[in-house]
């Protein structure tokens, strides 16, 4: 089969499944012999006509006038041949104008976007399974989506607040050497997950079991500490979100690392309350900090942090006086995303023994309140960023609506809002995307898609 056709384009073809054409300079040229590396390695045919494919990619050139509209000109082709035509490459930097003359295109990236044409024929055309190749992926086995993964650090807890039987479950701290986790995250990243949420029971304790014990990586010695962990890992090719986090004074080092674009600008630290008294009662870990001026001084120092909290309310004891100091709290501390349980007492755990348990009435009531507090929160704190233009990470495309449901700094997967993009047919799950926010609800933001 000749690797040209009569307009002089590169047509790879061969017998198989997917019909692939390459616009452009060597550059695209070199992004097409990429994607074509990965379609054969998974086990995808090219082949010999439009027609006799199931899906065809473009990889587009948008240099000059006459090479934008040869590229509309394959495309609209490929659709009246195919029907199912992926678009990626240069003009695919320029969305709009490959959608406004070819709608029902699949979907549209720009150069380099590797994975992301990967993920787009995914989604189109399912990869076929291989028994050999499929066994274990170098990442192990991931039960969330390609692109976001969970990195555990440690296990267990050298903590002991009252409501909770952890500990005895799973013993104290054993945190695992740094070696080891940043191993994992590069092959993770290598593999193609681009959000890296780093999680265990206690994050900031990261470390002390081993006594910060060094530990060799990339030919360097670091040691097994909190500060060191974010710092790597924000050397990494992906979104770095802390979870589990309590606020200790060594916590104030990251943040630098957060303004600096490092790690992203979010801390999940889960508060539990806000008077003091109850905090002791708790055991909390910190419970003696002064969280307020902590926060205030996170705040100064990477002004778009996005703080997440869960809070209990009605634990044994708690007066009416103390849940108001939650809620003045709260005011203060203007929280962008609040989860808030009711006590429930643990099998196994000592605040069961503790005096002046809250009737269910009550604490349904304080609950209300607090969600209510929260939810006024949320929505004034999102509104507040109507206008702003930001990158967001595409986990979903509702293809009856055309919605995209993506996420930006501010949003864990599953337990934060979302960013809602319209009309966002051709973008695939796991792509970043650059939006402006046209408009706010409780808990989500709506963003309209910018050109690149
Ligand atoms: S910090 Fe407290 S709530 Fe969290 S695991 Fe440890 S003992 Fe349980």
């Amino acid at each position: 089969m000749p690797p040209f056709d009569v307009h002089g384009r590169v047509v790879t073809e061969s017998v198989g499944k997917i019909g692939f054409v390459s616009l452009g300079c060597p550059k695209a040229l070199v992004d097409s012999e990429t994607i074509l590396t990965r379609l054969r390695a998974e086990g995808y045919e090219t082949s010999s006509s439009f027609a006799g494919a199931d899906l065809v990619v473009v990889n587009t050139c948008g240099f000059i006038d006459a090479a934008v509209e040869e590229s509309l000109d394959t495309i609209g082709e490929a659709l009246a041949e195919n029907g199912r035509v992926v678009v990626t490459g240069c003009l695919g930097a320029r969305p709009r104008e490959i959608l406004e003359r070819h709608p029902s295109v699949l979907s549209v990236t720009g150069p380099h976007a590797f994975d992301e044409v990967m993920s787009a024929v995914h989604q189109h055309l399912p990869r076929p399974h291989d028994p050999y190749m499929d066994l274990l992926p170098p990442q192990g086995i991931k039960l969330t989506p390609r692109h976001f993964a969970y990195l555990k650090i440690s296990e267990g807890c050298n903590h002991r607040c009252t409501f909770c039987i952890i500990p005895s479950m799973r013993g104290d701290l054993v945190s695992r050497p740094i070696g080891d986790v940043l191993r994992e995250a590069e092959k993770l990243v290598t593999a193609g997950v681009k959000e890296l949420l780093v999680i265990s029971q206690d994050t900031s304790a990261y470390g002390v079991d081993l006594r910060y014990a060094p530990d060799t990586w990339q030919g360097r010695t670091i040691k097994t500490r909190f500060y060191d962990l974010c710092k790597e890992l924000g050397e990494l090719d992906a979104w770095v979100r802390l979870h589990y986090v309590y606020p200790y004074p060594h916590v104030d080092d990251v943040l630098p690392l957060m303004a600096e674009g490092k790690v992203l600008p979010y801390l999940d630290i889960p508060f539990q309350h806000g008077s003091p008294s109850v905090l002791k009662r708790m055991r909390r870990p910190a419970h003696a900090e002064n969280t307020l001026e902590r926060i205030r001084r996170w705040r100064q120092i990477c002004p778009d942090i996005t703080l997440r909290s869960t809070f209990i309310v009605g634990f044994p004891g708690e007066t009416e006086a103390e849940f108001q100091t939650l809620l003045d709290w709260m005011d203060e501390a203007q929280l962008d995303r609040v989860g808030c349980f009711q006590y429930s007492p643990v099998e196994g755990a000592r605040a069961n023994a503790l005096e002046g348990a809250v009737p269910p009435e009550v604490m349904q009531d304080r609950w209300e309140q607090f969600m209510e507090k929260a939810a006024e929160i949320s929505a004034s704190r999102l509104a507040a960023k109507i206008g702003k233009r930001m990158r967001v990470l595409v986990d979903e495309i509702d293809p009856e609506t055309g919605v995209a449901q993506a996420r930006s700094a501010s949003d864990a997967p599953e337990i934060d809002g979302q960013v809602l993009i319209e009309d966002a047919r051709h973008l695939v799950p796991g792509s970043w995307a650059d939006v402006e926010i046209v408009a706010s609800d409780t808990y989500d933001l709506q963003g309209e898609l910018l050109e690149t």
